[in-house]
């Protein structure tokens, strides 16, 4: 079967169910065999029925001394049995399983999987699953993957269309890596590896096919940017930059003073501008560390020195809060350059005046976002370009606005904290700088992790905030009610929230799913502090800046990565008021508030995502994945940093041994399919 062929083509793959996985963005075979679990279902270990186990998921083996019983209840048939864990007895209840009484045979031992619950001094399991002790056993041994899904479509059919697919396929073994790296690594052929990701039969092989498909996305990544620089080389700088005044006039009229991280990111940037070539830089600086005045002030001095400048912005809410405050700024320091915006929510007269502007005016701030590198806008000595929060962006979009502007000198600017080494393989040919300190008048945002009950007190210490005349934050991990989870949605959310809050404190909401022109609003009125709380997702999540807000409440925060808290954490205290983070933990595993903790113990963007990677069970391999990724599509930078090292000597050695890829066709062919997504690619 060909990977291109669409799943229709798949046995059993009716319209409806193609329709489903659409929406997904899986439309071909290749498609869906990139799609990788979310998670693995695995079972936990026998243990005995105690105390401590309560609440929990847990498998003891169990005996009945009578047989079950069914009877018709109101509603549904009931069955009972009480399984009997060494002498303490678990009463075992299940509903519209009446077959069960003839299954359970009494003194057989038998596993009991299910949630451990208490009732007085009595155990309880609602809904075991229950078979033999050798099923169970072999069970143990599995994983059962679980995929991302959409309303209509679930995991079994998932599962059977992947493996209706692994059926029908009789792959070549493939030469998609040197030889000798398989050789030493033992690694299984691509072909293999994707089926032991997607059905692992233990543990190992899980493990093993994931380790290859992530060397194998480092492995390509890194000869990409190898290959691409030899192409390139070193352009000589074509810009002449003098030293002006207006960069250090504005600096000295701040309302504050930059930090040491900022004047030497700022040095170093003006120092690249005048330098003898076209420079690329990575500045790296956590949430908070005041990035976007560096960028500012970069664009101003090239402005200032004739030419134009551009910053590209992974959001229609960030680009237009940019857009605000550089207006702000050249308004306040009577800059005599204009500031335009260009974003796809435009109407289209809006948008040939932003064309227009762009194309008349050789000194401007130009801000917007992949709006920016439509084939329509036409540059004029674009001499610098700015991505923020580059993880956001594909290599090839920030290739084509440094493409569309001749040679202009680039700044990446990413929230993202890697450590240098790392980043300097994967940023090959950039510079680097890292904004490392705070704003002096920072205070540490308190962070507080709390339950169901204390729901209230949360909410009376909002109140207690926009009676102050502050604002707050509350993060909901869904849109709408699913009939999946149980988390929270901002649109019941709003609801809910009215009989907590005084009528006169307004509440607004704001998710991805809304038409760009009201989310504009909707951050306006919030900036603007007519509304008091933004009730949102979390497409606040990057780079949005409204130092009144100082609480955010992150409902459901056990269903987030680290990282992700991390950065929605930074939403407040970007002021010199107090701020306060309060997570929600409606999880009920230990684990989970293991992992809370760490956003308790500690503000550092560094600690925060070592610990979450330490705390990573096999389970949750996939769940949690590092927001800034680079858009890798398996590797995770931070927790596969040995592969990526592994992986960039071996293609040092590969380009010293082979410089010609001739003799590797199938790795010049796949080549040229990575450099099309630049990720994992079959
Ligand atoms: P990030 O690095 O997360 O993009 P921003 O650039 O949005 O952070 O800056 C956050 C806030 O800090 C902004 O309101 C900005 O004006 C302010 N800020 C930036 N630098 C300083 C500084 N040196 N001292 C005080 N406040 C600063
Ligand atoms: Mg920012």
């Amino acid at each position: 079967m060909d990977i291109t062929a669409s799943l229709r083509q798949v046995k059993g793959v009716g319209e409806k169910t193609e329709q489903l996985f659409q929406k997904l963005g899986v439309y071909t075979v290749g498609d869906i065999l990139l799609h990788f679990p979310r998670t693995y279902e695995e079972f936990p270990q026998i243990g005995s029925v105690t105390e401590d186990m309560q609440g929990k998921s847990m498998a003891f083996v169990g005996r009945l001394k009578t047989p079950a019983l069914t009877r018709k209840g109101k509603r549904m048939e009931v069955t009972i049995a009480t399984a009997f864990c060494d002498e303490t007895p678990v009463e075992c209840v299940w509903f519209r399983m009446p077959y069960l009484s003839k299954q359970l045979v009494v003194s057989e031992p038998i596993v009991f999987y299910g949630v451990l619950q208490q009732e007085g001094r009595k155990y309880k399991m609602e809904q075991p699953m229950c078979m033999s002790v050798e099923k169970y056993q072999a069970l143990r041994q599995s994983f059962q993957p679980v995929y991302p899904l959409t309303k209509g479509l679930n995991n079994a059919t998932v599962r059977k269309v992947l493996h209706t697919i692994f059926e029908d396929m009789d792959p070549e073994e493939d030469m998609l890596l040197p030889a000798n790296i398989c050789a030493r690594e033992r690694f299984p052929s691509y072909w293999i590896a994707l089926q032991m990701l997607h059905f692992p039969n233990n543990f190992d092989e899980l493990i093993l096919g994931r380790r290859r498909l992530v060397y194998q996305e480092f492995f390509y990544y890194i000869l990409h940017g190898f290959l691409q620089e030899a192409k390139e080389g070193s352009v000589t700088n074509p810009w002449h930059f003098s030293d002006t005044q207006r960069v250090e006039e504005v600096v000295a009229g701040l309302p504050f003073t930059l930090t040491k991280g900022q004047m030497e990111t700022l040095h170093q940037i003006q120092k690249d501008l005048r330098g003898p070539w076209v420079t690329q830089r990575l500045i790296q600086g956590d949430v908070g560390s005041g990035k976007t005045i560096v960028a500012f002030l970069a664009m101003l001095d090239a402005i200032d020195n004739g030419y134009q400048a551009a910053i590209m912005a992974p959001t229609e809410v960030l680009a237009r809060q940019h857009y605000e405050s550089f207006l702000s700024l050249c308004e306040t320091f009577s800059l005599p350059y204009p500031v335009v915006c260009l974003t796809g929510s435009m109407s289209a007269k809006e948008r040939r005046e932003a064309y227009a502007c762009i194309a008349d005016n050789s000194q401007v701030f130009i801000v917007g976002t992949h709006a920016l590198i439509q084939d329509k806008v036409n540059y004029q000595k674009l001499a610098l370009v700015i991505t923020d929060e580059q993880h956001r962006f594909g290599v090839k979009q920030r290739e084509r606005l440094a493409q569309k502007g001749g040679q202009p000198h680039m700044l990446v600017m990413s929230a993202t904290p890697i450590p240098r080494t790392l980043a300097m393989i994967l940023y090959n040919n950039m510079q680097i700088s890292t904004i490392k300190d705070m704003p002096a008048d920072r205070l540490p945002i308190k962070t507080c992790v709390i339950k169901e009950n204390l729901r209230k007190k949360a909410y009376e210490m909002i109140a207690g905030q926009i009676k102050k005349g502050h604002q707050a934050y509350i993060i909901c991990p869904l849109v709408e009610a699913s009939d999946k989870t149980e988390a929270e949605n901002v649109t019941d959310y709003v609801e809910k929230l009215r009989c907590y809050f005084e009528a006169n404190v307004s509440v607004g909401m704001l998710h991805g799913k809304m038409p760009s022109a009201q989310k504009n609003e909707i951050m306006n009125a919030f900036e603007t502090g007519e509304i008091s709380i933004l009730v949102s997702t979390t497409v606040v999540e990057v780079g949005v800046n409204i130092p009144n807000a100082t609480v955010i409440m992150i409902e459901n925060a056990n269903r987030f990565g680290l990282a992700q808290l991390h950065q929605l954490r930074g939403r407040v205290g970007r002021g010199k008021w107090q701020s306060y983070c309060i997570l929600m933990d409606q999880g009920n595993g230990e684990k989970i508030t293991e992992r809370l903790e760490v956003m308790n113990r500690s503000n550092d963007g560094f600690y925060i995502a070592g610990e979450d990677l330490r705390l990573r069970g096999p389970g949750d391999f996939f769940g949690i994945r590092q927001s800034g990724d680079l858009n890798f599509r398996i590797a995770d930078i931070i927790g596969d940093a040995d592969v990526l090292q592994q992986a960039s000597v071996d293609v040092h050695r590969f380009l010293e041994d082979e410089a010609n890829l001739d003799h590797y066709p199938q790795i010049k062919a796949h080549m040229a399919r990575f450099e099309e997504e630049n990720r994992l690619v079959l």
